[in-house]
């Protein structure tokens, strides 16, 4: 992707560990690498089609200047948030907090934090088969409007499915959604659980009924193995109920280790005759 630099930005700010630095203040220095497709403003010489770097850094030294933390990397992990959340076509920043006159005692240069944060698109399947499915389904929808650092751009359509599993339990209504968000896959799956225990979800039986069941299927390419997380979703290749909504709206979406897309495995899925034992 294209990127805008912004090149030590001194400010005058009050960050630090110490009484004295949040009082007296010093010197700190930001660098900020803004990823942007800068193709249309390029092409059109519009100002309004890229990312405009005075106003970014008026924001910078506002931001930086009129919040007083303990730490470089909370400034700058704070910034970072600021900027993605308010500048429009922000897709990715990364941001070097330097402060020059660190209290350390010893002649060094400067010392600093640099990080890297932008929007990632996940793919997140709903269900629910215990009292009213669909608001179950269209609250969790909203509650994720609602979560900062959470965009909901698509969602499927809600489709009625027999039980998996353990299929001794009522039909399941299920549909997916396109997410862009700012959170990590482990503090998604966090918020997807407090989604899910506000709906009342009790944890008993495995694949038993629930209010709300929310899963996340893709997350970018992301290839995560974790005791509490695996993406892409382990079995989605075999759902019905997972891939038939997602093909709806992510068709072209390659899964990052078979290498085909949703409309591919769905397809494959219906040659096989629709549901395929867990594998
Ligand atoms: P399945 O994962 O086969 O659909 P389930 O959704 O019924 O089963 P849950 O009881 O809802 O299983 O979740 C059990 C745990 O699975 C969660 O607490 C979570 O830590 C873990 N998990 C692993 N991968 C994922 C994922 N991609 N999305 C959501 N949870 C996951
Ligand atoms: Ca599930
Ligand atoms: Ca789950």
């Amino acid at each position: 992707m294209d990127r805008i630099h912004i090149k030590n930005l001194e400010i005058f700010a009050h960050h630090g560990v110490f009484p004295e630095e949040n009082t007296l203040g010093q010197k700190f220095v930001v660098s900020a690498t803004l990823y942007t497709d800068t193709s249309g403003a390029g092409r059109t010489d519009d100002l309004t089609q890229s990312i405009h770097y005075g106003e970014v850094s008026q924001q910078i030294q506002a931001f930086v200047a009129g919040h007083t933390f303990q730490l470089l990397e909370r400034v700058a992990e704070e910034l970072a948030e600021e900027l993605l959340l308010t500048v429009p076509r922000l897709e990715q920043v990364d941001l070097e907090v330097k402060k020059p006159w660190a209290p350390v005692g010893l002649p060094l240069e400067t010392v600093s934090v640099e990080i890297t944060r932008g929007w990632h698109t996940a793919y997140v399947a709903l269900g629910s088969n215990l009292g009213e499915r669909e608001a179950y389904l269209n609250g969790a929808v909203q509650a994720l409007r609602e979560t900062r650092g959470c965009r909901v751009e698509q969602v499927s359509a809600f489709r009625d499915t027999a039980p998996y599993g353990y299929t001794d339990q009522g039909e399941f209504l299920n549909g997916c959604l396109r997410l862009r968000t700012l959170l990590s896959p482990l503090r998604l799956l966090d918020r997807l659980h407090e989604i899910e225990q506000a709906a009342g979800r009790e944890r008993k039986i495995h694949w038993g009924p629930r209010t709300l069941d929310l899963d996340i299927v893709l997350y970018d390419d992301a290839v995560i193995d974790l005791p509490e997380l695996t993406v892409p979703h382990r079995d989605m290749q075999n759902r019905d109920f997972v891939l038939y909504p997602l093909e709806e709206i992510a068709p072209w979406v390659r899964h990052p280790v078979f290498r085909k897309t949703v409309a591919e495995l769905a397809e494959e899925l219906r040659a096989a005759g629709g549901r395929a034992e867990e594998g």
